[in-house]
């Protein structure tokens, strides 16, 4: 199969390695390579109705492929629905035009503490293996003079998540974010969540979680952080 760049994609079972691992051992161990997501330089060259069209297409082929009826009913329109599920949902934040708009405001009632936004559930993707992570995101920032509207909170947090991803990018893009929308360094981001990858799947482990945090400027002191793990014990 080729794709749009010309990048040959096949499959070789365990023949492909990086740094000495199979594909199949870095998708169960989810080694990830960096902050941003990886995209194609000309990844949104094609409309999001193309791409409803092409992905719709390629899906039916792989029902296809395993054998099933798509001439049934209740399979009919499967492929369409995971195309604009994809698209316009479960995967709208990688196109930078889904990104939330974040509206500052005068830190008017001089509140100098930590402002913590807690409990923020997500769903998101593995890039792994397209099986969801689900969790909740806990968020706090100190105000370096603006402070943001709550629920903006919850909105960085969707955009990030509709995302394939690793927990660990997805907290970092949340946390760079938020710093970059504050303008301070003074943002912390903790990240406890289920991967179904590896509880449906793979180890079938039903209940490990795993949480990973970002502490940024002063929030990277053991008092902020006993400050902040004290809220979200509550
Ligand atoms: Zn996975």
């Amino acid at each position: 199969m080729e794709i749009e760049n010309g990048t040959q994609i096949k499959y070789n079972g365990r023949t492909s390695y990086v740094n000495g691992f199979t594909d199949e051992e870095i998708g169960d161990d989810h080694m990830y390579t960096g902050i941003d997501t990886p995209l194609r330089q000309n990844a949104f060259e094609m409309s999001d109705d193309d791409k409803k069209i092409r992905i719709a297409e390629l899906f039916a082929e792989i029902m296809d492929v395993m054998g099933l009826d798509l001439s049934d009913d209740s399979l009919r329109g499967t492929p369409n629905r995971v195309a604009k599920m994809y698209i316009d949902e479960i995967f709208s934040g990688l196109n930078p035009k889904n990104k939330p708009k974040v509206a500052l405001f005068d830190n008017k009632y001089k509140y100098q503490q930590m402002l913590v936004e807690k409990n923020i559930t997500f769903y998101s993707n593995c890039e792994h293996h397209f099986v969801p992570i689900v969790g909740k995101a806990h968020l706090a920032y100190i105000s370096s003079g603006k402070v943001i509207g709550l629920s903006k909170l919850n909105r960085i947090v969707q955009y990030f998540a509709k995302r394939p991803q690793v927990q660990e990018r997805l907290t970092n893009q949340i946390a760079l974010e938020l710093k970059q929308a504050l303008n301070t360094e003074d943002v912390a981001v903790i990240i406890d969540a289920k991967h179904l990858c590896v509880s449906s799947r793979g180890i079938k482990d039903e209940s490990s979680a795993t949480v990973t945090s970002y502490y940024g400027g002063v929030f990277n002191t053991p008092a902020k952080i006993a400050e902040l793990q004290n809220y979200l014990n509550d």
